[in-house]
């Protein structure tokens, strides 16, 4: 038990400092509250992502296989004289689609919702319903949404449009809608690849996920380039895939490839560099217009602008990229991306295999701990502030360029914030713990050099240097102070007659005294011997006698019980000396309290002594 007190004593100052820590920290908990500060870490960690999918997306080359044909700004002006306000008529895809795909492209994508709309011209409704018709190898999409049932019914989707989930993982639990925005169900007639085109966006309106599998009544819906995929990789990769498995391990199995889901059944993309398309940086896009003329240029029997082969073997997604039209997002890498360049991404990262994976949490926390460890070990071996300031910085630039290079290599994303939060508290503890045990080695040492250790006065070496000090206060402020010296009597016989044992005892029990009978700011020290001395500041000579005699008159009223029967009376001598009026220098100014000793000693001792 007195092992523990002493313990704690020792540790005082840590103790003391580690519950400031943690009470700063339990009001730094309570003051933010945990979804803000989920919000701000998630929010850092983001833009992270974004700063690391920068660098490394310049370097990354799209699959060349893949085309986008938009409705792009020219276009739309283009669409909107040739057939009046914005919808065109469905024809004009129809005509575009059987443009296409006499060019025997692979796929071909309509990012576009082809809605049962009032206004629907019967027609040319008929011609694009047909092109699904004939093509098996082209897609189309719905849009879940959760608007209220009594606006809108829920619609019944067709059995063929659903796609069989099996979960394996039981913490998986994709988005879910109430609603869904009906497309002419002639279409869902003529084919099933639909799939949905859901995107939601990130709290800070960024788009890094798409949901691959979404729930609605029940059932589960794909997304429509997961539809796509898992078509281009059972029939060009020679892939055997029917169900759509999610594995224990929440991993999309697409016959030999793995996709990492989120627990809401997302897959985070991997994005391409922007707008350098000569190089190959990001995918190539058609204008509508082009299209459309060189439809038109064939039909009249003209040069057309696009070659006739444009367009084979290709992947090909139609969307439009227009602002005014609203499918343009923000994702991390370029500011704005039309929906159907996202598409165009996912495909490619699905036949790359590269979307991003989440490090675990397990191997997030080895990094803060190895970290932390580097951290703490900086500070410790490390002499210079300076030095271990610009160690530590180094140290998260270079953990930096690690999670680039993790990311750029083997696509997984590891946190980035809280290491680096965590990492800069563990230096800042560090530094204060490191400070801490330095005051307290430094508390100990002064104290070993300075006081005397049988009776805890301050030691010879100290006196001296105060008496200095004195002396050099005292002329630069024009004061006084003054200085008793003090000798046990006959304490050669005191210890012959008890033992030194009991001088050794004696003689701390009247260093407490003389410490008890002076105010704090004087000091006590032991000059040698059985001898004492005090300093007392700032005290004229009666003064300083008055002090002298109180003492000697404490010293000798104090019984010193040496054993159960034995109690001894001990008597002192005391010299007095004031500075600078009986003295000029540290030496003349012992010697006169000294010769004052005297007088006490040879005028019968348990006396304060005079000089006549
Ligand atoms: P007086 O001063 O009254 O003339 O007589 P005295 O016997 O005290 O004289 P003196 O100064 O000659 O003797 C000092 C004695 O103090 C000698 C020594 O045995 C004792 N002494 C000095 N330092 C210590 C110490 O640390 N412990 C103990 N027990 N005795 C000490
Ligand atoms: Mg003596
Ligand atoms: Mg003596």
């Amino acid at each position: 038990m007195i092992h523990f007190f002493n313990f704690l004593y020792r540790h005082r100052y840590d103790i003391f400092f580690s519950f400031l820590l943690f009470i700063l920290v339990v009001f730094m908990v309570i003051i933010f509250p945990k979804e803000e500060t989920k919000y701000i870490i998630n929010f850092m960690e983001n833009k992270t992502f974004d700063i690391r999918q920068n660098i490394i997306s310049k370097d990354k080359k799209v699959n060349q296989d893949i085309v986008i044909v938009t409705v792009d700004d020219p276009s739309y002006e283009y669409l909107t004289q040739k057939y009046g306000d914005w919808p065109i008529p469905r024809n004009v895809y129809a005509e575009i689609i059987e443009y296409i795909q006499s060019q025997k492209p692979k796929y071909v994508a309509l990012d576009l919702l082809f809605i049962n709309s009032l206004n629907r011209i019967k027609g040319s409704d008929d011609k694009l319903i047909e092109s699904f018709k004939n093509y098996a190898n082209t897609y189309t999409a719905i849009n879940f949404d959760d608007f209220p049932p009594e606006m809108r019914t829920p619609p019944l989707l067709d059995d063929k449009i659903k796609s069989n989930v099996i979960f394996e993982s039981n913490n998986i639990y994709p988005l879910n809608f109430l609603n869904c925005r009906m497309i002419l169900p002639e279409i869902i007639g003529a084919t099933s690849n639909i799939g949905h085109i859901n995107t939601p966006k990130s709290d800070d309106g960024f788009i890094r996920t798409i949901p691959l599998i979404v729930s609605y009544n029940n059932d589960y819906y794909l997304y429509m380039t997961l539809k796509l995929a898992v078509d281009y990789l059972n029939k060009y990769e020679n892939q055997n895939i029917s169900d759509i498995y999610v594995d224990s391990n929440n991993n999309l199995i697409l016959g030999n490839r793995k996709i990492p889901l989120t627990s809401d059944a997302q897959v985070i993309l991997n994005w391409y560099g922007n707008n350098d398309a000569e190089n190959g940086a990001t995918f190539k896009y058609i204008s509508f217009w082009e299209v459309i003329k060189s439809i038109e240029a064939k039909q009249n029997g003209e040069t057309p602008i696009l070659k006739d082969n444009l367009f084979k073997d290709k992947i090909v997604y139609i969307g439009t990229s227009v602002f005014s039209l609203s499918d343009i997002k923000t994702v991390p890498t370029s500011k704005y991306m039309p929906g159907v360049e996202i598409h165009a991404t996912l495909l490619n990262d699905i036949i790359d295999n590269n979307l991003i994976l989440k490090a675990s949490n397990f191997h997030n926390i080895i990094h803060i701990i190895i970290l932390s460890f580097l951290a703490s070990l900086i500070v410790f071996k490390i002499r210079s502030v300076a030095v271990s300031t610009i160690t530590i910085s180094g140290l998260c630039l270079l953990y930096l360029y690690y999670s680039v290079y993790i990311m750029a290599k083997y696509n997984i994303w590891i946190w980035v914030i809280i290491p680096i939060i965590v990492t800069v508290i563990v230096f800042i503890c560090s530094f204060i713990i490191k400070y801490l045990i330095k005051s307290r080695d430094f508390e100990y040492t002064y104290k070993l050099a300075t006081t005397d250790g049988l009776t805890e006065l301050y030691n010879h070496r100290y006196f001296q240097e105060q008496l200095r000090f004195k002396i050099d206060r005292a002329n630069k402020l024009k004061t006084s102070f003054s200085l008793i010296l003090i000798d046990i009597d006959f304490f050669k016989k005191f210890n012959d007659t008890y033992g030194h044992q009991a001088g050794d005892a004696v003689l701390k029990q009247v260093a407490k005294t003389l410490k008890s009978n002076v105010r704090s700011e004087d000091f006590v020290c032991r000059y040698g011997g059985e001898e004492m001395t005090i300093i007392l500041n700032n005290t004229n000579h009666d003064d300083a006698v008055n002090i002298a005699k109180k003492v000697c008159s404490a010293v000798a009223s104090k019984k010193y019980q040496l054993t159960p029967e034995l109690e001894v009376n001990v008597t002192i001598s005391l010299g007095v000396a004031t500075y600078p009026f009986n003295a000029s220098n540290p030496t003349e100014l012992i010697e006169y309290a000294d010769k004052c000793l005297y007088k006490a000693k040879e005028n019968g001792r348990n006396q304060v002594g005079f000089i006549d």
